[in-house]
C-alpha cells in the first residue's frame, strides 16, 4: 500500500491530523485539536490540529523563506512535480474517494468524480507552467527596448470551502505552484482531511519544504486574519460565501493584495419552449443534484417558458422523486447527507417559507428523521418571485420553478440577483442562443448542458459572485505579475 493510502486509512481509523509547516508535520502550537465528523452519521472521524495565530505566522514565515528559491526552480521541474502529484492522486483515487465521502458526505461515485476532476487541475497547470511567456519590442518613440516578463506574485493565502475539498484545493495550489508562488493553505474546518492527504501527495511528489504549508483550524479568523495585513503576503485566493468573501476583500485592501474571489451563485436554469424536454430534465437533474446541490454552480432557479411548464415540471419531479437518498458509502446513493444540521435546517426553512407563500411541493419537501443530515430531492412549483428560496443560495437538492412569457422576461428574471456566476440555457435555436446568452450577466453559461466546470475552461463569476478566473489559461495569470523593463537603446 502506498504511504498516501496508508495515511488516509489511518485518518479514517481515528489517527490525528497535524499541521504541515516548512515540510514538517506537527501539532498546533497550542496543542489543541478539533473534531471532524461524518455528516452521514454525525460520528467523529478523527481530530486535527487547531492552528492559531502563531501557526498562521509560522506558515507564512516558511512560505516567504521558500519563495525566492521556488520561483527560481525551472518551470519544467515545477511542471514535473505537479505531474507526479497528478499521477499519485490517481494511484490513490479509491482512498481519496473514501476520505471525501467520509468527511463531506457525497456518494462514493461523486467523490471518485471529484478525484478525477481535482487531479486534472494538477495536470492542466503542469502543462501551463511551461507556457508562461513574455514579450519584447521597441517603444514607438524608439528610445527604449521593452522587455515584459511574467513573475510569480509571491506568497499566497489559499482558503478553500468544504463542498469540493479536493478540487478547490488543487484548483488553487496547481496554478500557484505552476506560476512559482509558495502558499499557505487553509482548508475548511468541516473538511480538512482531504487537504492533509493532498499535502501528503505533494510531499511524496517532491515539492520542497516551505512551498506548500497547511494550517487546519477551527478559528479561521484567528489563524489567518493577521496574514492579510502582513506585507510578505502578496495574494489571497478565496472560495466560499459572499459575506465572508466581502469581509476578506475589505481586509485584503490593507495590504493591496491581489485577490481571486470565487463566491456565491444563484444559477438560473432556463428552459425555452423549443428545448428538448428530456434533455432539459437530464440537465436539470445534473445541475441541481450534483454534489447534493451543495455547489455554487447549482441551478438555483428554474425559469421555464409558460407553454412547457406543465410537462417539464411533471417529468422533472418524476426524475427527482427517483433519486435515492442515503449514506454516501451505499452503492445506490444519489443524494448523500447535507454537510451539517444548520445547513439542513436552513434548506428546510427555505422550503417552508416558499410553501407558506403559495408554492406547491410536487415532490419532496419533508424533513426526514436523523441521524445524518439528509434532505430529499424537492421540486417546488408556483414559487413567488420574492420567496427566499429564489433570492437566497439554496445549497441543497431543492428546485424552485417559475415561469416566463418571453425572452425579455427571462433575461429580467435571470439577471435579477446580485450574483452572476453561471447559468444554463436549453434551446434548439442557434439564433436565440447567440442573441440571448450575451444578455445574461453571468461569467459562465451552459447551453444544452447542466455541467460546465472543466479545468481547461475559465471558471468564475461577475457581480457579487467574485473576481478573477480559476482554470483555463486565465487560471495561472491570477498568480503572475508583469514586470516591464525599459532598456535604453
Ligand atoms: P460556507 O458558508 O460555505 O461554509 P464560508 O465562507 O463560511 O462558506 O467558508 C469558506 C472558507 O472560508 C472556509 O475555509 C472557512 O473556514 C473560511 N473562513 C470563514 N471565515 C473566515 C475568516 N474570517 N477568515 C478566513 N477564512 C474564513
Amino acid at each position: 500500500m502506498s504511504s498516501v493510502a496508508a495515511y488516509i486509512d489511518a485518518l479514517l481509523a481515528g489517527a490525528p491530523g497535524d499541521l504541515y509547516v516548512d515540510g514538517v508535520w506537527r501539532p498546533a502550537s497550542s496543542g489543541d485539536r478539533f473534531v471532524v465528523s461524518d455528516p452521514a452519521t454525525g460520528q467523529p472521524i478523527c481530530e486535527v490540529a487547531d492552528g492559531g495565530t502563531a501557526d498562521g505566522s509560522a506558515a507564512l514565515d516558511a512560505a516567504d523563506r521558500a519563495q525566492e528559491a521556488w520561483a527560481a526552480v525551472p518551470a519544467r521541474e515545477r511542471s514535473d512535480l505537479l505531474m507526479a502529484a497528478f499521477h499519485l492522486l490517481h494511484e490513490n483515487a479509491d482512498a481519496f474517494a473514501r476520505l471525501i465521502t467520509a468527511e463531506m458526505g457525497k456518494s462514493l461515485a461523486e467523490a471518485r468524480g471529484e478525484v478525477t476532476y481535482g487531479a486534472e487541475f494538477l495536470r492542466w497547470f503542469a502543462e501551463e507552467a511551461v507556457r508562461v511567456d513574455g514579450r519584447s519590442g521597441v517603444l514607438p518613440s524608439g528610445r527604449l527596448r521593452m522587455l515584459v516578463d511574467q513573475r510569480p506574485v509571491g506568497p499566497c493565502l489559499l482558503i478553500t470551502p468544504w463542498n469540493f475539498p479536493l478540487a478547490m484545493a488543487t484548483r488553487k495550489i496547481g496554478p500557484a505552484l505552476a506560476a512559482g508562488c509558495t502558499a499557505v493553505v487553509k482548508p475548511a474546518e468541516l473538511t480538512p482531511l482531504t487537504t492533509l492527504a493532498l499535502t501528503k501527495v505533494l510531499e511524496e511528489a517532491g515539492v520542497p519544504a516551505g512551498v506548500v504549508n497547511v494550517v487546519t483550524t477551527a478559528d479561521p479568523a484567528a489563524a489567518t486574519g493577521h496574514l492579510l495585513a502582513d506585507p510578505r503576503l502578496r495574494k489571497l485566493s478565496f472560495t466560499g460565501s459572499t459575506p465572508v468573501g466581502k469581509r476578506l476583500l475589505a481586509a485584503a485592501a490593507e495590504g493591496v493584495l491581489r485577490c481571486s474571489m470565487e463566491l456565491g451563485g444563484s444559477a438560473p436554469f432556463i428552459v425555452f419552449e423549443d428545448a428538448d424536454l428530456d434533455e432539459a430534465v437530464a440537465g436539470a437533474i445534473a445541475a441541481k443534484t450534483r454534489n447534493i446541490g451543495e455547489a455554487c454552480t447549482a441551478a438555483n432557479r428554474f425559469l421555464v417558458h409558460e407553454s412547457v411548464q406543465e410537462p417539464f415540471v411533471e417529468r422533472f419531479a418524476a426524475a427527482m422523486g427517483e433519486l435515492v437518498v442515503g449514506s454516501g458509502t451505499a452503492h445506490d446513493t444519489d443524494l448523500g447527507p447535507l454537510i451539517d444540521e444548520r445547513s439542513r435546517e436552513r434548506v428546510h426553512a427555505l422550503v417552508t417559507d416558499a410553501v407558506a407563500q403559495g408554492a406547491r411541493a410536487v415532490v419532496g419537501g419533508n424533513l426526514p428523521d436523523g441521524p445524518g443530515h439528509f434532505y430529499p430531492a424537492t421540486v417546488l412549483d408556483g414559487v413567488a418571485p420574492d420567496a427566499r428560496v429564489v433570492t437566497e443560495e439554496i445549497f441543497g437538492p431543492v428546485a424552485p420553478v417559475q415561469t416566463f412569457a418571453d425572452e425579455d422576461e427571462a433575461v429580467r428574471l435571470a439577471n435579477s440577483t446580485p450574483y452572476g456566476l453561471v447559468g444554463y440555457v436549453y434551446t434548439r435555436d442557434l439564433d436565440r442562443t447567440l442573441r440571448f446568452v450575451p444578455r445574461l450577466q453571468l461569467g459562465m453559461v451552459g447551453v444544452n448542458t447542466g455541467v460546465v466546470s472543466d479545468p481547461a475552461a475559465p471558471f468564475g463569476g461577475v457581480k457579487e459572485s467574485g473576481l478573477g478566473r480559476e482554470g483555463g489559461r486565465e487560471g495561472i495569470a491570477e498568480y503572475l505579475e508583469h514586470q516591464y523593463v525599459g532598456i535604453v537603446r
